[in-house]
């Protein structure tokens, strides 16, 4: 499975746009995989996982072709996955020779039903295919096989996070997240799992919010799935969906999760599962 992590920030990015607190003023002066714009994978060059307002720049900055992208799946609705007023442009008006399949696109019934008016403002026949998910249900996308999984993110709405599998190789893409509450926990347990890719949005800040994860949250979080005996200690772990207000700079989180075989994804970042 090849996995590419297009943005891997959180809602604001970093730096973030109006922002002058200590992390994004050392992001602006290093560069690098300090710079974060908005969560979002492509696997396989054929699915991708949300739809961030920094669609654009990812094709621009990757020399991405999304022309023939298949399948598009969404976790959930905030702002920073879920632009789909960038869908606009998959119109006849904007991508003249775009020839092919309508995109697929994947998400709960909810999702479904916001998008439609919208959709139906921009186009007379929408060049698109919405596919309902349900949690626990697992469904051929394209390739891969996907399970979604409910997340803790968000009161009103259900979020969801996904097992992808490919062939011998099953990851668990899990932003935005939060403690999963128990059904999520029973299901996952002793599922096995080659690699895991799960948000830190709140880094080392104290912040109360449940709908993230601090560093102490991901460790534990990983010890519960190995514990459970469906991770190997030493499998590919990477952090995602990070935030400057978790108060860390890109070296600083790597260095500090390093002892528990834990990464730190940025952007551009690809691997081969
Ligand atoms: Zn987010
Ligand atoms: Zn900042
Ligand atoms: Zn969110």
């Amino acid at each position: 499975m090849k996995l590419l992590f297009l943005g891997t920030g959180s809602a604001e990015g970093i730096p973030a746009l109006f922002c002058d607190c200590s992390v994004c003023v050392e992001a602006r002066r290093r560069g690098g995989p300090n710079c974060r714009t908005r969560s979002t994978v492509l696997i396989d060059d054929v699915v991708k996982i949300d739809l961030p307002p920094d669609s654009l720049a990812h094709v621009h900055a990757y020399r991405l072709d999304l022309s023939g992208l298949q399948h598009l799946v969404f976790t959930h609705s905030h702002d920073d996955h879920f632009a789909v007023r960038e869908l606009q442009y998959l119109s006849p008006n904007f991508a003249p020779c775009r020839r092919g399949a309508p995109l697929n696109v994947w998400a709960t019934p909810e999702l479904i039903r916001k998008m439609l008016p919208e959709m139906e403002h921009f186009f007379e026949k929408a060049p698109l295919k919405f596919n309902p998910l349900a949690p626990f249900h697992s469904i051929s996308i394209g390739p891969l096989q996907v399970t979604p999984v409910p997340a803790h993110h968000k009161s009103d709405e259900l979020c969801l996070n996904y097992l992808v599998r490919s062939g011998e190789t099953t990851l668990l893409y899990a932003t935005d997240t939060g403690w999963y509450d128990e059904p999520t926990w029973t299901f996952l347990e002793g599922r096995p799992l080659s690699a895991v890719v799960v948000e830190c949005g709140k880094g080392r800040s104290k912040n109360a919010y449940m709908g993230h994860l601090n560093v102490d949250e991901v460790r534990a979080f990983k010890e519960r799935l190995v514990r459970a005996g469906g991770l190997s200690e030493t499998a590919p772990f990477y952090v995602t969906h990070i935030a400057h207000t978790g108060l860390l700079l890109h070296e600083e989180m790597s260095a500090l999760f390093a002892p528990d075989h834990i990464a730190v994804a940025y952007d551009g970042l690809e691997l081969n599962l």
